[in-house]
């Protein structure tokens, strides 16, 4: 309080004004000074500093100010104030805390290039739409087993929370990231693998360099241009990453979720297809091997068309897909594929030659149209692409077997349905050979010698956002449920099992309020009148078609988060936590069937090339369901018993219970790991540096709760240990290593007395801790030992 003198507010303006140059130490307090305590008390002198001080011109300095402290390893004065001053890099000790605080001060730091602010133990990262100076070596190292509070906020510094954490509780962890399109989860877990190899010291350099090459490899080919980013994740990536129980990285598995193979074969205006189909187009084109897979230079393929763009000289002179095409190749030979190669090229090859095949109807006795095909070159090109005999791939597209009373009988296709089949049968190949790669990715990073479940892991959640377009479709809802049902965790994480445990341990606190979207889970997942179980049921009727599946909808669904509105056809609204949606359900009943008919099915089974029959022999199932899930989350996930297992008829497994299957897994993974949470917030729709919108970011902050979990941040108490366990784990802070103090509640207040924190509570079984103090304590017992 003394500080806040008139003379001291001079000393402040002055050396503001003339002296940048001080030691790095004073710099920092007056950075402190003036954003936390000037800022919103003074508001005079606010103005008159503010008028005073350009802070886009002194940006050099407090580079350097932050360089040097990076360079000496100093930053003691952060360590020893940020106890006891209100460290505005951590929302949750804000005093004043309201949204418009909370923007305001992401806002300050925005334009400071502070990208990075806590909020209690969560990080959120603004979007800085340009290349910054904030992961460069020296920024590593100063996050290898930090206290955090003694650097600024970083996603490095969540890397090193997570490994300290896995290695000194000897428990899993798990990173979950989130945000809409566009926010930068995607960077952010390149960020935090980049870091964990660092943490982990891989001693053997190739898997370290293998791990960061996953990365690449898996977007080229699950990630595409869309209207929002220009490299938009496609699909769901949960990326575990293998140490050993000392710490050691070993190895890295990945499991995708929902690729949006529709993609394949439409996109929406101004979108691309999946970047790799442009990669392999120009580095083909770059070594003169179009003709071998039977690429025109000239004639763009169906699949490529973009109302934009003449796309054939476009891509095949473009420099930057050939560079691409270059580290993808590197890529898969140094994860280990090599023989493939060539069959996932000419797959790839197929599928765009597949695309062009064009059929005419003709006029039959029996029947009223039939189909033909129109240009049977480009018929034979993708039937040789995919090593099968043409007239076979003609007749599969052209005509289908129906069995009846024990005959088969050959039945035409309409020109309709053969483009059906045709789409179908790339969208399956696509999607397959996607699941292929990540699988062999896997099996080639397995761990050498290590046993799993001898190993600790920490995985990555990197899930495409909420999102809510003009028109939304099948693709939207999944995406949007799988988005609800990580809201939940991490409201269940940070609010509901909190309070649970105040409750059960008699510990006083304050109830928060908070935004439940329970009732919104219930609705898309209970059996069996959840939407996705009526859409299954839908599904397994031949006659049912988008319109009696929107009408079951309105039937069954009672819930005030559903309704139809007026005026559009096959029209459907949710109220979702992110906000209200309309989708339109035409094409739900295909999309949810993804029907691949058995005779393309047989015939891909005799293709010659052994990539293609693997593509289609095995089915592609994930295992390891784990039901510890349904301890936490039983209500609401609806069936257990009925997840579609390995055994499972392909032919009846629908999109949409392989989905329900595939959001249990995943969150099974979650919930048995120690979460962390990443909150990515996008500052503007332009995709523009140096701009914020408020609007739009309290937008955000509220949608995904920040609010709420910086109130519980401060009030509640994140750390929860047994008695027992805290007493092994600290006991070395107040007694020697040969006495045993008894296992009870007065030790552990022995303990926490001794090392001098505040504000602990003891439960009935249980000490608990402020998300602080489980930091302090383990960086003393770190310095003990
Ligand atoms: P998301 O995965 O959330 O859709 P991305 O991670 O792909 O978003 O980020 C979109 C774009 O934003 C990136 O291509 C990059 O240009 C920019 N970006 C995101 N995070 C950062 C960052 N930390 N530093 C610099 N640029 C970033
Ligand atoms: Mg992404």
């Amino acid at each position: 309080p003394e500080l806040w003198s008139n003379d001291f507010n001079d000393f402040i303006c002055k050396c503001l004004i003339k002296d940048f140059e001080l030691r790095p130490n004073v710099f920092e307090l007056l950075q402190h000074v003036f954003i936390k305590q000037i800022v919103g008390r003074e508001k005079t002198l606010q103005k008159q500093l503010m008028e005073l001080i350009d802070l886009n011109q002194q940006m050099g300095v407090i580079e350097k100010t932050r360089h040097e402290r990076i360079h000496t390893k100093k930053g003691s004065y952060m360590k020893s104030q940020s106890q006891t001053c209100d460290d505005v890099e951590d929302l949750a000790t804000l005093e004043v805390l309201d949204e418009n605080t909370i923007t305001e001060q992401l806002q300050r730091r925005y334009a400071t290039e502070q990208i990075y602010t806590y909020v209690g133990d969560i990080l959120i990262a603004v979007n800085p739409f340009q290349k910054t100076e904030l992961y460069t070596p020296e920024h590593s190292k100063i996050y290898v087993g930090a206290k955090r509070t003694s650097n600024p906020p970083h996603i490095y510094a969540v890397a090193d929370i997570a490994y300290q954490s896995m290695v000194s509780h000897n428990t899993d962890q798990c990173i979950v990231i989130s945000g809409e399109s566009g926010a930068g989860k995607t960077e952010s877990a390149h960020l935090l693998v980049q870091q964990l190899t660092v943490l982990g010291k891989a001693n053997n350099q190739t898997l370290q360099e293998k791990i960061l090459l996953v990365n690449s490899l898996v977007e080229a080919f699950g990630n595409a241009c869309t209207v929002i980013n220009d490299n938009s994740s496609r699909f769901g990536k949960y990326l575990e990453m293998k140490f050993t129980c000392g710490g050691t990285v070993v190895g890295a598995q990945i499991s995708d979720y929902l690729l949006e193979k529709s993609r394949v074969i439409h996109r929406a205006v101004g979108e691309r297809n999946f970047h790799i189909f442009y990669y392999i187009y120009a580095g083909l084109a770059e070594r003169k091997k179009l003709g071998h897979y039977k690429l025109s230079d000239s004639k763009t393929p169906k699949y490529l068309h973009n109302e934009n763009v003449k796309l054939v000289p476009d891509i095949v002179g473009n420099a930057f897909y050939k560079e691409q095409f270059e580290t993808v190749e590197q890529c898969f030979k140094v994860i280990g594929f090599t023989l493939e190669l060539g069959s996932v090229y000419s797959t790839l090859a197929g599928i765009l030659n597949a695309g062009d095949v064009e059929f005419t109807s003709v006029a039959s006795e029996h029947q009223t149209d039939k189909s033909n095909i129109s240009n049977m070159a480009v018929l034979e090109s993708a039937a040789s692409l995919l090593c099968i005999r043409a007239d076979e791939l003609q007749e599969a597209l052209t005509s289908h077997c129906v069995v009846t009373r024990g005959e088969t009988i050959v039945r035409s296709n309409t020109v309709e349905k053969a483009i059906e089949v045709r789409d179908a049968m790339s969208k399956a190949l696509y999607g397959r050979l996607f699941s292929w790669i990540v699988n062999r990715i896997n099996s080639l990073l397995k761990l050498d010698s290590l046993s799993e479940d001898k190993g600790l892991n920490i995985g990555i959640l990197d899930i495409f956002g909420f999102e809510n377009f003009k028109r939304n479709s099948f693709e939207q809802l999944c995406i949007n449920i799988a988005n609800e049902q990580i809201q939940f965790y991490f409201n269940q994480h940070i609010f509901a099992w909190e309070q649970d445990e105040y409750l059960n341990e008699d510990v006083d606190a304050r109830v928060i309020e908070y935004e439940d979207n329970r009732p919104l889970l219930d609705l898309f997942l209970q059996k069996p009148m959840g939407m996705l179980a009526l859409l299954d049921e839908e599904s397994r009727f031949p006659q049912a078609t988008d319109q009696t599946l929107v009408e079951k909808f309105e039937d069954n669904l009672k819930s005030k988060n559903f309704w139809r509105p007026k005026r559009v056809d096959l029209g459907f609204g949710i109220h979702h936590y992110a906000g209200k949606v309309i989708y339109n359900a035409s094409g739900f009943l295909a999309k949810n069937r993804d029907a691949l008919p058995a005779d393309i099915v047989l015939l891909l089974r005799s293709s010659e090339n052994e990539l293609i029959r693997k593509l289609v022999t095995h089915p592609l199932t994930k295992t390891g369901l784990l039901f510890t899930l349904y301890k936490y989350l039983t209500p609401l996930v609806g069936d257990a018993t009925h997840h579609p297992r390995e055994t499972t008829n392909m032919k009846t497994q629908t999109v949409a219970s392989y989905f329900r299957y595939s959001l249990m897994d995943l969150l099974s993974k979650m919930v048995a790991g120690q979460p962390h949470f990443v909150r990515c917030i996008k500052p503007n729709n332009d995709r523009q540096a140096h701009k914020f919108d408020r609007e739009k970011v309290l937008i955000q902050l509220r949608y995904t709760g920040i609010l709420e979990t910086a109130k519980i941040r401060r009030q509640g108490y994140s750390h929860r240990i047994l008695f027992n366990n805290f007493i092994e784990r600290y006991s070395i802070l107040a007694f020697r290593a040969n006495e045993e103090p008894p296992m009870n509640p007065e030790t552990c207040a022995v303990i926490l007395e001794k090392v001098k924190l505040e504000n602990w509570v003891l439960g009935k079984t249980k000490v608990f801790l402020k998300y602080y103090h489980a930091e302090q304590l383990n960086l003393m017992v770190r310095q003990t030992t």
